[in-house]
């Protein structure tokens, strides 16, 4: 029912050099107008991705919750949006684990995105600890619950699709060791469900991305997997003969 979605977050990769890279994928995702692509390069880049390409979202993958102030080194979700951003990345487990954020302050930073105009992905999954520890569900599923814009803040924007969740379990996370198909599908229900709870019918429309080691090998089978609405893709992202071949995936 959804229109696929693929997006790659570059992570603190890239220089200008790259931009032939995103020029590249961007003519291919020209081909493939039944997939939304995107990708969130870093900051320094946003600008510049944006004037160099077309048929793609370009986002940022973080913001701060304020509009603008004294917060040495941050950037306001209004200052993604001037520079050419469509959406934003909030609650990777890189900024959970690297710059201590927890659900509230992610959510804030999502409540903050959708107020200035941005699409959102929430990022939630759990650590192999977790997981070995049957605590899997329960621990996406708080922090879906305490890290997903309020349905006052965000109903508008989860109807017109633009906000979507990413699960990736951190243990899969650039280890190349994806998670079963099965344990994904249920993983999707599961946070289906808890949007239905959240939004109303409406949360029908958020997209549930996969994110993990997805790579042109196990993209066919994710994306053809119930409940999988795209892919948030990492190191598989940094050049357009890899990424490609997921974008053709999810056709
Ligand atoms: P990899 O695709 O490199 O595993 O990274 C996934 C990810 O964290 C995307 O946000």
């Amino acid at each position: 029912p959804h229109r696929p979605y693929i997006v790659g977050n570059w992570k603190m990769n890239g220089t200008r050099a790259m931009l032939a890279e995103a020029r590249a994928i961007d003519r291919a995702a020209g081909r493939y107008p039944d997939v939304q692509v995107a990708i969130a390069p870093p900051f320094t880049l946003i600008g510049a991705l944006r004037e160099a390409v077309s048929a793609m979202g370009v986002g940022g993958q973080d913001c701060h919750v304020n509009a603008k102030g004294a917060h040495t080194g941050d950037v306001s979700a209004q200052m993604l949006v001037d520079t050419g951003a469509d959406f934003v990345i909030v609650g990777h487990s890189e900024r959970r684990k690297d710059h201590g954020e927890g659900d509230d302050l992610i959510k804030a930073k999502a409540e903050a995105a959708l107020a200035a105009g941005l699409g959102i992905i929430v990022c939630v999954g759990e650590t192999l600890e977790e997981r070995d520890g049957g605590k899997a569900e329960a621990v996406v599923s708080a922090q879906v619950t305490a890290s997903m814009p309020d349905a006052d803040a965000a109903a508008d924007a989860v109807a017109s699709g633009k906000v979507a969740v990413a699960y990736e379990p951190v243990w899969a996370i650039g280890t190349g060791r994806v998670a079963e198909v099965a344990d994904v599908v249920a993983m999707h229900a599961q946070i289906r469900q808890q949007l239905l709870a959240l939004y109303g019918e409406i949360g029908a429309k958020v997209r549930i991305l996969y994110g993990g080691s997805v790579n042109a090998g196990n993209a066919r089978d994710l994306l053809a997997a119930e409940g999988v609405g795209g892919a948030l893709v990492g190191g598989a992202s940094l050049t357009a003969e890899a990424f490609l071949p997921i974008v053709a995936a999810a056709d």
